[in-house]
């Protein structure tokens, strides 16, 4: 199917905005993807006609709030193919939800236990397991990548042993865009024994996400990524595993009984959405989704890596451009660096012609150090973005070149 790109982009308000006197090209969808008409209505629906707050009032406007957040757990559910809403967390976001499996699964470990991550994981899959190191002595193996920016699925096989815990992965990078194996390294986690986490916040805007089919222990993504509204992610948990881990955080919503000998807590999903909900946002949230399967995942991808291969073509043939991330299977994300020219000024002179792409470490710095730079320059799409502004990207980048060498 050919995408209306004039009617999707007709719906992104913020594509109509310049930058100084030049329209603004946004390439920075990695970081965060803009956000359609619709879900702006549906925020201002809620704050105009359903403010109240979820799970607590027999009043109509407060059960009428709770329809809407449990509308958009239904829709998760269906969207990841979860077993059940009792597996669909509500978080802040991918950070929060991986902090959260940190936290409480993280409880049962014990020293010398071994976590398996990968070079190419966002701070945030790395800092949390790091804070627990805090109080035990756990290691964490890593998993390098070869040139392409691919894992090196034999060094992963090869980290497992009696003491392995976790095995924890991002699906796509948010840096090299490279699409992981993941269910064949769930499948290999499993065949430990080993309980499998998927970081999947730069995959859930692009690939269909399928939990039961990866059979992943927990998954994990943001909202805002995927057209929604800030402020939302979500856990996903297996129902026995979810069942088995201690709260994260206490508070209102997550008891069935409090009393000063004891309290007992609430059925899942809730033991773990302690106090108010960002309810507004969830409701929201499930227009992004509705979104997302009117387009449709498999046109947008299409869309997107069509917009990936031209640019990468086209920017691959600058003299003194190198890209980082060259794996077959790739996601919208196009790294580079130009020569010896700092990555920021790169990103200073873009914007200064309407480019928004994003520069630095891009909260990978050991996979900077991996790949023996301070960072990078980074294009991402989204199913917004058009031939049309790809070329602009190319024809500033190659006018802001010789300022930059
Ligand atoms: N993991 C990956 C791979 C990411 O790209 C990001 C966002 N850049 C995160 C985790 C963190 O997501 P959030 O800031 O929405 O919690």
């Amino acid at each position: 199917m050919k995408l209306d790109l004039n009617d999707i982009r007709g719906r992104f308000p913020i594509l109509e905005r310049t930058v100084g006197d030049k329209p603004l090209v946004y390439l920075d969808n990695t970081a965060t993807s803009q956000t359609p008409r619709e879900v702006v209505e549906a925020v201002v629906n809620m704050y105009e006609h359903y403010k109240a707050n979820v799970h607590r009032g027999v009043h109509t406007v407060s059960q009428e709030a709770t329809d809407m957040q449990e509308h958009t757990r239904r829709r998760v559910r269906d969207y990841i193919n979860a077993s059940s809403v009792e597996e669909v967390i509500f978080t802040r976001g991918t950070t929060e939800a991986i902090n959260l499996v940190a936290s409480s699964f993280g409880d049962r470990f014990r020293d010398g236990d071994e976590i398996i991550l990968t070079v190419m994981e966002h701070h945030a899959n790395i800092v949390p397991w790091q804070l627990l190191q805090r109080h035990k002595d756990i290691k964490l193996r890593v998993v390098d990548i070869n040139e392409r920016g691919e894992l090196d699925l034999e060094q992963y096989k090869s980290l497992f042993n009696e003491r392995t815990v976790l095995a924890t992965f991002t699906h796509v990078s948010n840096v090299l865009g490279t699409v992981n194996p993941v269910k064949e390294m769930i499948r290999i986690a499993h065949e430990h024994g080993v309980t499998a986490l998927v970081d999947g916040a730069q995959a859930s805007p692009h690939l269909p996400i399928d939990v039961r089919d990866l059979d992943c222990d927990f998954y994990v993504f943001s909202s805002h990524k995927m057209y929604g509204p800030t402020g939302v992610g979500v856990l996903y948990g297996k129902k026995e595993l979810l069942e088995s881990m201690p709260p994260y955080q206490g508070g209102g919503e997550m008891i069935k009984h409090v009393s000063f000998n004891g309290t007992t807590f609430a059925d899942l999903p809730f033991k773990f959405e302690a106090g108010t909900p960002d309810f507004v946002d969830i409701a929201a949230f499930a227009k992004a989704l509705d979104f997302i399967e009117e387009v449709g995942l498999d046109n947008i991808r299409e869309h997107e890596e069509e917009l990936l291969r031209y640019t990468t073509e086209k920017i691959a043939e600058i003299p003194g451009v190198k890209i980082y991330g060259t794996a077959p299977h790739k996601s919208a994300v196009l790294s580079f660096n130009v020569g010896d020219a700092h990555n920021y000024d790169v990103g200073f002179l873009l914007d200064k012609l309407g480019v928004a792409v994003r520069t630095g470490h891009h909260c990978a710095q050991p996979l900077m150090e991996r790949l023996g730079v301070p960072g990078t320059v980074r294009a991402s799409f989204a199913v917004y973005n058009t031939k049309e502004e790809a070329d602009i990207f190319i024809s500033s980048l190659k006018r802001i070149i010789p300022m930059v060498l």
